[in-house]
């Protein structure tokens, strides 16, 4: 693994080669047990680096992105060093997630990695019914997980109580601030003991995120796992160019053309996900739509039918772009280009996940070439023009050369102390 290090803050750059076997982790029997069965054979990046630090009680920042196997790298950590619910009944640990539904799958990640160890894991989303969350924490519960607004209700409430939290996870810390959840998260971060370890995940660390640290970590190690590449390698990333009108009868074309395992279509609209929802399920059987106005219960829904197969193409908004991993998406359609540059590496994201192919096409029509541009400078690397006879808008679509990121400079963070190292 290579490291870099200016005059204050160490960075480490982990790679895939780094890591060959979670026997070099320090981990106990039931873990490795649980992390065999689960079917992980060799750790990822972020795993490798980021649980023996988090193992130490160090504070860290992990730059991953979903996909790379980020929510094992610190569940696995907390569910090793978790006192039993007979020593503890309330909360130890928090984790912090954007969307309900990314909450839902850090909690079964949690649920399958803590095999063979009874554990009280409390899923407090936004959305679902909150007296059955009552209930639970009522009951004692070791680890929570859970949207900002929820969680914060809950400390309103004062039925979630952090005295014995030693460990928050701020998931998908940029997303978070984004959405405007900052004055949630640093209240929760407040109501948490300072005694604590903090790990904060984050695609990027924009001034927003470095602040955040900045006032709530002490002295964090940070990982760069999204140095090299933004899109993950495997995925090989395609445009057309096409008339806005022509668009509907391009994807049907290419739907046809490709006969896609599964595939999410993303539209930039809630009525334009509607729209075009509609005009496929004349064509194509098992499609699904999924936008923010539907009921949390039929969100859920549409992924478990997605999860379960039942579903073979999701017409979505950015609502599915972050965080969901279905391992069996083969294809993603941006019927729509992306609000940003960032919203294409999510989206895009959704496949190839964990070193698995998968293949993205974007549709750009004719005044739209700077946009495509701006992706091609984000992922530093140019898409590959593709062409449906009969459909093809213009050729002038300009694409840029790959431009070099600059290195992100990182600032140090005043050291305090550090938590004491607890194993179960
Ligand atoms: P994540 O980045 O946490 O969303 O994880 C993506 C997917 O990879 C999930 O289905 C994980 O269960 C799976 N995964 C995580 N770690 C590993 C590993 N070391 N080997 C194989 N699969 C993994």
């Amino acid at each position: 693994m290579s490291s870099v290090t200016d005059e204050k803050t160490e960075v480490l750059f982990p790679t895939d080669g780094d890591y060959q076997s979670f026997d070099d982790i320090d981990l106990s029997p039931l873990m490795r047990r649980a992390v065999a069965r689960a079917g992980f054979t060799k750790p990822s990046p972020i795993q490798g680096s980021l649980i023996p630090l988090a193992l130490e009680g160090v504070d860290v920042i992990g730059q991953a992105r979903t996909g790379t196997g980020k929510t094992a790298a610190f569940s696995i950590p907390i569910l090793e060093q978790l006192d039993g619910l007979e020593d503890c009944r309330d909360p130890q640990a928090i984790i912090v997630v954007p969307t309900r539904e990314l909450a839902d799958q850090v909690g079964r990640e949690l649920e399958r990695l803590a095999f063979g160890v009874p554990t009280e894991i409390a899923v407090l989303a936004g959305g679902k019914n909150i007296n059955r969350q009552l209930r639970q924490l009522q009951n004692g519960v070791q680890v929570v997980v859970g949207t900002p607004g929820r969680l914060h209700d809950h400390l309103q409430r004062k039925s979630l109580r952090t005295d014995k939290v030693w460990c928050v996870v701020l998931d998908e810390a940029d997303r978070m601030l984004d959405i405007g959840f900052r004055p949630q998260i640093e209240r929760i971060l407040r109501r948490c003991p300072r005694q604590r370890q903090t790990l904060l995940l984050s695609a990027t660390l924009p001034p927003a995120v470095q602040r955040l640290a900045k006032s709530y970590m002490i002295d964090p190690q940070i990982i760069d796992c999204c140095q090299k590449e933004v899109a993950v390698e495997t995925i090989e990333q395609r445009y057309f160019t096409v008339a806005q009108d022509q668009k509907g009868e391009l994807l049907r074309r290419l739907l046809k053309r490709e006969d896609p395992k599964q595939a999410i279509i993303f539209c930039r609209t809630k009525r334009g996900t509607d729209r075009l929802y509609r005009q496929l399920s004349r064509d194509f059987d098992k499609c699904g739509s999924m936008h923010g106005d539907m009921q949390q219960r039929e969100r859920d829904r549409v992924l478990q039918n997605l999860r379960d197969g039942n579903l073979r193409i999701l017409v979505a908004t950015d609502v599915v772009g972050r965080g969901i991993d279905i391992s069996t998406i083969s294809h993603i359609i941006n019927y729509d280009l992306p609000q940003d540059s960032d919203d294409y590496v999510h989206r895009v994201g959704r496949t190839g996940r964990m070193g698995r192919d998968g293949i993205a096409f974007t549709f750009v029509v004719p005044g739209e070439g700077e946009m495509l541009t701006s992706i091609e400078q984000r992922i530093n690397r140019e898409l590959i023009r593709d062409q449906i006879e009969g459909y093809d808008a213009s050729p002038q679509v300009e694409t840029a050369k790959p431009v070099e990121q600059a290195p992100k400079k990182q600032t140090r963070l005043n050291p305090m102390f550090r938590r004491v190292k607890r194993r179960r």
